[in-house]
């Protein structure tokens, strides 16, 4: 729910795959993993070559012990702002874990370096 125009960074579009809410810059949607081809605008491909940044990354396991009952597991995700209200929050996944099983969670935030469109025409700020 932003009001970020096409071109600017923040931009999203849906994935003609999955629907899934994405970046316009990028070249392969980050959820079906597959390839997004540009039909419009050229030199957004070139902003998909540039190496992502991955400034967070978390990774970790959990085993259930090896007695006792079943475990059922929510995976939930909330991306806060710097005044820390809530601008996402999405069910990742539920699932049941049987005793001596484990599961690995992973957590990435990636990130590309996004070029502003033009020479600062079109100033619609709020
Ligand atoms: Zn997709």
């Amino acid at each position: 729910m932003s009001s970020v125009g096409p071109g600017s960074p923040g931009a999203t579009r849906e994935c003609p795959h999955c629907r899934e809410t994405i970046l316009e810059s990028a070249g392969v949607c980050p959820a079906c993993r597959h390839y997004l081809r540009f039909d419009a605008g050229a030199d957004a491909s070139q902003a998909s070559q540039a190496p992502a940044l991955t400034p967070l990354r978390i990774e970790g396991s959990i085993r259930h012990p090896a007695d006792g009952e079943p475990w059922e597991y929510t995976v939930v995700v909330s991306i806060r702002n710097d005044r820390g209200e809530e601008t996402a929050r999405k069910l990742i996944g539920v699932g049941a874990m049987n005793p001596n099983e484990q599961r690995t969670f992973t957590l990435s935030v990636e990130a590309v370096f996004a070029k502003a469109k033009g020479p600062g025409k079109g100033g619609m700020r709020h």
